[in-house]
């Protein structure tokens, strides 16, 4: 199964629309301060929380963390708006992140800047595609990543997260279970080399990580030799082979706190950027290339839908009608299944499950 090669460019021009029109938005000082205030403001008459994922763009998650709320993966993104009291959700990243904190918190209301900022693992795992693949494999148990639908959540037994997902391979493995994994293929070859479970791999991928070059790592390991590299799972198994350590950006984070290495080459999303450098300031953190020969740019490593997460239309993001989540509230309840799944066998394991992409 893969991404028609119609929707493959419809991708690719919405990757350049916003590619350059990130280029053309940038605020002055006056002007960025101006935004903040007034988002500060509507949140609190709104009675409303911003959760930012990591990947978004650093004023971003300095507005969410100065005004009381949380910088994270989606999972805890979720998990914090469920604890939090306020009644309303601001939430900036992907579409599919606002969905799993509706499934969570069906009583609150969930805000994005945009509902047009989506993720292309799940633009690439239609619901009624991917379900007649499970009826072709009955025998399988589905297990899919965090970055789908809800209704692609609804279809499955298991929703994990890049922390959890070798456990639960395992898991099922030992219990002599055969899998259908969704939509990641990277990092499903990665949890089926790790756990030798029998994985049947849907074939999405992260236009982002897929992007990453091991030659130009190996190329820049050989100028910076002392450097580790950290890789998130979404990466092409050549990259994941240069690869100090392989984590969820949780994971991750905490690997540049923990190892003695003074610089890194980190290969996720730049958005990271922002905690890593918060948690170790000491730190020297260097993106991992993406350009091939001829490119223009040295690493693009910048998600385009993250990227519409802006203070303008988070500014707006009470005035508009055109941008609150909403799931119907029986495919929620199935999709809630999966998930509480996830969550009480990490309970039981004692794991965190933070860590999608
Ligand atoms: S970085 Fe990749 S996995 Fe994350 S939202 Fe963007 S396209 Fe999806």
């Amino acid at each position: 199964m893969s991404i028609a090669s119609d929707k493959l460019e419809i991708i690719r021009q919405q990757v350049q629309y916003h590619l350059d029109h990130a280029e053309q938005s940038r605020l002055t000082p006056d002007q960025e301060a101006a935004l903040k205030q007034q988002i500060t403001d509507r949140l609190e008459s709104e009675n409303a929380v911003l959760i930012a994922h990591y990947y978004t763009a650093p004023e971003i998650q300095a507005l969410a963390e100065e005004t009381g709320g949380c910088v994270s993966d989606s999972l805890e993104m979720a998990r914090f708006g469920h604890d939090h009291s306020a009644e309303t959700l601001v939430v900036a990243g992907v579409k599919f992140m606002g969905e799993t904190a509706k499934i969570l918190n069906p009583e609150k209301r969930v805000l994005m800047p945009t509902l047009e900022a989506t993720c292309s693992l799940d633009l690439g795992c239609p619901v009624e595609e991917f379900s007649a693949f499970c009826d072709a494999h009955p025998d399988r148990e589905v297990v899919v990543y965090a970055n789908t639908s809800a209704a692609v959540k609804a279809r499955a037994d298991w929703v994990v997260t890049s922390s959890i997902a070798l456990d639960v391979a395992e898991h099922l493995a030992e219990e002599g279970k055969k899998i259908i994994w969704a939509p990641d293929r990277h990092l499903g070859d990665y949890v089926r080399r790790q756990s030798g479970a029998d994985i049947l791999i849907w074939d999405g991928a992260c236009i982002v990580h897929e992007e990453f070059k091991a030659r130009g790592i190996a190329d820049l390991k050989r100028v910076y030799p002392d450097a580790a590299v950290l890789v998130h799972p979404e990466s092409p198994a050549s990259v994941l082979e240069l690869a100090d350590r392989v984590g969820s950006t949780t994971q991750i984070i905490r690997a540049a706190c923990e190892m003695d290495n003074r610089r890194f080459i980190v290969a996720t999303d730049q958005g990271i950027f922002y905690k890593l450098q918060q948690q170790a300031p000491d730190k020297e953190f260097i993106i991992a290339p993406t350009a091939g020969e001829g490119a223009t740019c040295r690493s693009c490593a910048n998600c385009p839908w993250m990227a519409m997460n802006e203070l303008e239309t988070l500014a707006g993001v009470f005035d508009r009608s055109d941008n609150e989540i909403f799931v119907d509230p029986e495919l929620g309840a199935r999709a809630t299944v999966p998930l509480q799944r996830m969550l009480d066998f990490a309970a039981r394991l004692n794991v965190t499950v933070k860590g999608n992409a």
